[in-house]
Parts: structure tokens; C-alpha cells; sequence
């Protein structure tokens, strides 16, 4: 993280220097620069998220001018679009989001950020369309909210490059065969992983094979492979490490004798650490949920991302 800083503080820097010294050519600051110019050709992206920022990149490399609105380290359930975000989404050629509710839904921010943007439906993409929608369980009654973590199954990965090369083909009929051939690139380790996360969990002893984490991020995935879930809360955009959440718990993490307690990447550790000294249990290992690694470091793509959690998953609970 500090070194990430560091970084930061260093580009700044040398922009800010290169800035002064360019001063007395461009006073305005935003005439175009030639960066801007030579993506004129390019078709221009709007993704809501990091996972799907990798899938589009995947899919579209120097074809699409892409813009990724929620930053690592910034929740997507809830975000508040910067006047930036509005003015790719009303430039876009086409808007990528993942549905299922993860952009809060009709009423979240995503669906406000196209009406603010004015940017057309038919330029907008759901990728999560034609998965099957698994619900989280309501505490009163009232009506059940849809998990939006389907993107942890590798099997609706698989699904969502393929209702991305399609969006992509609609709207840029031209390169249709680089799209396609860098999908099938994609799929095929996509394939791959959906195989090694059947081999791996089905090596894990039965009673070992319980995962749990502070969010019920991987109800997708866990299903799809057999895993039996724990978590602290439902959605991160619940209250988060309540006493009662934790007792529940607590309580699952004794009778399933779990064997170890997993950290999201993303979430405030301190909830399970309160679980891990209730119970003795030690949190094994990070998993990745809602958003990839930072560029270049671990969990940076979504192959890289799914894979960490396989590999964190089986080396944890296989004993
Ligand atoms: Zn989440």
C-alpha cells in the first residue's frame, strides 16, 4: 500500500514538474492531448467495475478506449460517479455493467449515472444477463435481495466474455474476428479454471469443505462446486460485524468445526478477527470478492483473481 503511495506521490511529481515546464505552450490545460487524438478511432468503453475493466481489455485490447469508473479500493455496491464518469457514459459507444444488483440496481447509481449522462439504452450492456440469479436470505420477511457476486464462479466468467464478445461484435461489426479470437483466448483458461475448481474442491476431505468469509460473496461458487458457506453478513451493504452477526457465527464456526477462517480483501478485518479469538480458529489466508488486485500485482486480472482464490481456497482446506 505505502509503496503504492510512494508511487503515486512520485508521478505526481514528475507531472506536476512536466507541467510547469510545458506551462507557457498549453496555459488552457485541456486542449486535447495527442493521447486523446489517437483513440479518435477507437471505440469508447465505459465499464462499471475492475472485473469487468479486465474482461473488456481481454476482449478489445488496442480496439476500445476503455474507462473504468469504481477504483480498487472503492466499494461498487455503493459509488458516487465523478463528473468524469458522466462524460465518458455520455461519450460511450458502448456502457458495460454487471447487474445482478451489484450497481445497487434500477434505483442504484449506475441506472442514476445514465439518466444524468443521457446515454442511450440500447449502448448499454448487461453482462450478468442469461445467469441465474441466487438470493440471499431475508431476516423479516421482506423480499429477497439478489446476490450480485456471481463473478467469483469461473462458470459465469465464462458467460459474461461471451455476452461481452457479442456486445462488442453489435456494436463494432468490423473487427468481429479479433473479438472473437481474443475471447476464445479467454475462455480457454476460463475452461481450464472451471476444471481445476471441481478437481481441487472435490480433493478436499468432505467435512473440510466449508468456506468461510466476512461477506456472503461466494454463494455462486460455492454451489457451483460444492463448498458449504459461513460469512459475518449477508451483503457489504448491510451493517457489517454486528454482535449478533458475529454469536451467529461463532456458533456455525464451533458445530461445523471449521477449520479456518478466510479475509476478503476489501472488507474491515476486524469482524473475523473477533470471530478467530471467539473461537480459536485462525484466519488462514486473503480472498479477492469484490475487485481484482491492483495492476500488475497478485489478483490483477481475472484469470490472476480467480486462480489466487482456488490456490488460497484448496492450500487452507485440503489438510
Ligand atoms: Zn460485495
Amino acid at each position: 500500500m505505502f509503496k503504492n503511495f510512494l508511487k503515486a506521490g512520485i508521478v505526481t511529481i514528475l507531472a506536476t514538474l512536466f507541467l510547469v515546464a510545458c506551462g507557457n505552450d498549453n496555459e488552457q490545460g485541456n486542449e486535447p492531448t495527442e493521447n486523446d487524438q489517437g483513440d479518435a478511432d477507437k471505440i469508447q468503453v465505459v465499464a462499471t467495475f475492475s472485473i469487468i475493466h479486465d474482461i473488456i481489455n481481454e476482449l478489445g485490447g488496442d480496439l476500445v478506449d476503455l474507462h473504468s469508473m469504481v477504483p480498487i479500493g472503492t466499494d461498487p455496491h455503493e459509488y458516487d460517479p465523478l463528473p468524469e464518469d458522466v462524460k465518458k457514459a455520455n461519450d460511450a459507444d458502448v456502457l458495460f455493467y454487471n447487474g445482478l444488483n451489484l450497481e445497487g440496481g434500477k434505483a442504484g447509481w449506475f441506472f442514476k449515472l445514465l439518466e444524468d449522462a443521457n446515454a442511450s439504452e440500447e449502448h448499454v450492456f448487461e453482462l450478468m444477463e442469461g445467469v441465474e440469479p441466487l438470493y440471499l436470505s431475508s431476516e423479516d420477511g421482506a423480499e429477497k435481495e439478489v446476490n450480485p457476486h456471481a463473478f467469483l464462479d469461473p462458470n459465469v466468467v465464462i458467460q459474461m466474455t461471451e455476452n461481452a464478445r457479442e456486445a462488442l461484435i453489435k456494436v463494432d461489426e468490423e473487427n468481429k474476428e479479433t473479438y472473437e479470437k481474443n475471447a476464445e483466448t479467454l475462455l480457454e483458461k476460463l475452461r481450464k479454471l472451471d476444471e481445476e475448481y471441481e478437481t481441487k474442491i472435490s480433493e478436499i476431505p468432505e467435512e473440510r469443505r466449508v468456506l468461510v468469509t466476512s461477506e456472503r460473496a461466494y454463494q455462486y461458487m460455492a454451489q457451483q462446486y460444492g463448498l458449504e458457506e459461513g460469512f459475518i453478513w449477508e451483503i457489504d451493504t448491510d451493517e457489517n460485524g454486528t454482535p449478533e452477526q458475529i454469536t451467529s457465527l461463532v456458533k456455525f464456526v464451533k458445530e461445523k468445526n471449521v477449520p479456518v477462517l478466510f479475509l476478503e480483501t476489501n472488507v474491515d478485518p476486524r469482524p473475523m478477527e473477533t470471530v478467530s479469538n471467539e473461537t480459536g480458529v485462525e484466519i488462514g489466508a486473503e480472498l479477492f470478492s469484490d475487485e481484482l488486485g491492483e495492476p500488475g500485482e497478485d489478483g490483477g486480472t481475472v484469470i490472476e483473481f480467480l486462480q489466487h482464490n482456488i490456490d488460497t481456497i484448496y492450500e487452507h482446506l485440503k489438510e
